[in-house]
């Protein structure tokens, strides 16, 4: 699962992290609600373990925006204002828990782990976009219908080029996501899994010419998604086009005639 930590004190948040980590998750940690919410918009995380007290924005801000914007995120706020009405707000304002510090890291974890699965019962496995079916939990992948399969790696760069739904990943993003490297490593290796992954989409529709019609590339930024079904059909006739959704009409046409 992906966590965000949302915490200014360094200590607690790199203590915070690596405990999370040693729970098998993909931990980020941020020190400032701006920092927060762009991290959040980019990943999508599972869960996000806020701190109330942080510089720049919010820790109630950020908690607003993320209830608005991001509704499939579990959030745990972490606070320090022992006030009932502080505490009432944080639930208001959508929390799903909230622990006081200082705290119990093992408590923490414990409620971690709840949320997390919590999410899981409830979250529909299954990301769409562009023709492709992808469920997350079985780890299955379905391109208009046919079933293909994807290596571990594959998997995780179609996930997160699903996620974004259409917009550009760049190649350190991609490292990141599916690696876990820094972006100063050589990012080649994600050229050659996109073609892998080009390949085994392009499988599915022999008829099209390009390799990159399920993923293309941005010039000097990384790939994106593209959502075949929008795309113009030139190759066919153009009244073959313009009826393809309707299988009755070409016996009317030919009555017609
Ligand atoms: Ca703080």
């Amino acid at each position: 699962m992906r966590v965000l930590v949302v915490e200014d004190d360094q200590t607690l948040g790199v203590f915070l992290q690596k405990g999370l980590m040693l729970e098998g998750h993909d931990v980020d940690l941020v020190g400032d609600g701006d920092a927060a919410l762009e991290l959040a918009a980019q990943q999508t995380p599972d869960l996000m373990v806020l701190d109330l007290g942080l510089p720049r924005r919010d820790g109630t801000d950020v908690l607003g925006v993320m209830r608005q914007e991001f509704q499939g995120t579990a959030i745990l706020v972490l606070t320090g204002r022992s006030a009932v009405q502080e505490r009432v707000r944080c639930l208001d304002l959508g929390a799903d828990d909230f622990v006081l510090k200082p705290f119990s890291f093992h408590e923490l974890m414990a409620r971690c782990r709840a949320l997390l699965r919590r999410r899981e019962r409830f979250a529909d496995p299954v990301l769409r976009f562009g023709g492709v079916a992808m469920n997350r939990m079985e780890r299955t992948v379905f391109y208009d219908g046919v079933r293909i399969d994807l290596t571990t790696k594959e998997f995780t760069l179609m996930e997160f080029l699903m996620l974004k739904r259409g917009s550009c990943c760049s190649r350190a993003e991609l490292l990141t996501q599916a690696w876990h490297s820094t972006p100063e490593t050589d990012t080649n290796i994600i050229d050659v899994y996109i073609n892998y992954l080009r390949k085994k989409l392009s499988a599915v529709h022999p008829e099209e010419i390009s390799v990159e019609s399920a993923i293309e590339t941005v010039r000097g930024s990384g790939y994106r998604l593209r959502d075949r079904r929008k795309i113009p059909r030139l190759e066919k006739p153009a009244e073959e086009t313009s009826l393809a959704d309707d299988a009755l009409q070409p016996i009317e046409l030919a009555r017609g005639a």
